[in-house]
């Protein structure tokens, strides 16, 4: 089974391009971030634990997350292989993740700087249902604040606030660059300008996987 991880600061393009590589290839798009999303909206168990992390920006607990993966990875829809949008973001989780078998991996950097971060992040909308993100400024919807998907209302998520943004930013800096270091150091990054347009941004990953 083939696995492709993207890496990347919030805002940095990786669920637009993991939904990407889910529609051209055959690769499920397991995003963290959407795991822990449905798990809260439901108010489950687990949701009402992590949404304490979660709904400030902070990161929920290795343990937590790395279940919910290895769960997910073994759902018979990812037999084909699956794009990790999310995940490791910690090096506990690159150890949680090193157990789970794969034939071959592709990880991908999309390198932005802050700023734009900042600016995407706060034009940011997303489908309530399926998850798709558009952009006010830049990835606008045909209707507006409706998604060209799944035809749902287009919303601005709970933790896309700039106070909570800055956080993101620091704890990325602080657990997430190391593992980007680690796999920079194994020799099989590959580092991309994820400040470019979308489809410059993809036409580079199509090549990559091709
Ligand atoms: P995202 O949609 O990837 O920006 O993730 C939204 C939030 O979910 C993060 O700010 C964290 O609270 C949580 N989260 C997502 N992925 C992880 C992860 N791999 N480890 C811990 N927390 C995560």
């Amino acid at each position: 089974m083939k696995r492709i991880i993207l890496f990347g600061a919030p805002g940095s393009g990786k669920g637009t391009q993991a939904e990407k590589i889910e529609r051209e290839f055959s690769f499920r798009k397991i995003s963290t971030g959407d795991l822990i999303r449905v798990e809260v909206q439901k108010k489950s168990v687990i949701g009402k634990k992590i949404e304490e992390f979660s709904s400030k920006g902070l990161l929920v607990p290795n343990e937590i997350i790395i279940e919910m993966v290895n769960n997910r990875v073994q759902s018979s829809d990812v037999k084909g292989g699956y794009v990790l949008d999310g995940f490791p973001r910690t090096l506990d989780q690159v150890k949680g993740l090193s157990i789970v078998p794969a034939d071959e991996e592709v990880a991908v950097f999309l390198r932005v700087d802050e700023d734009t971060i900042v600016k995407r992040i706060l034009s940011r909308v997303s489908c309530e249902n399926c998850g798709n993100v558009f952009n006010t400024i830049s990835q606008l919807p045909v209707r507006v604040n409706i998604c060209d998907q799944c035809g749902a209302a287009l919303t601005r998520r709970n933790d896309d606030t700039e106070e909570i943004i800055k956080k993101r930013i620091v704890v990325y800096r602080e657990e997430t660059l190391p593992v980007i270091n680690f796999y920079r150091g194994k020799g099989n990054l590959h580092e991309l300008d994820a400040s470019l347009d979308i489809n410059t941004v993809w036409s580079e990953i199509r090549g990559l996987l091709k």
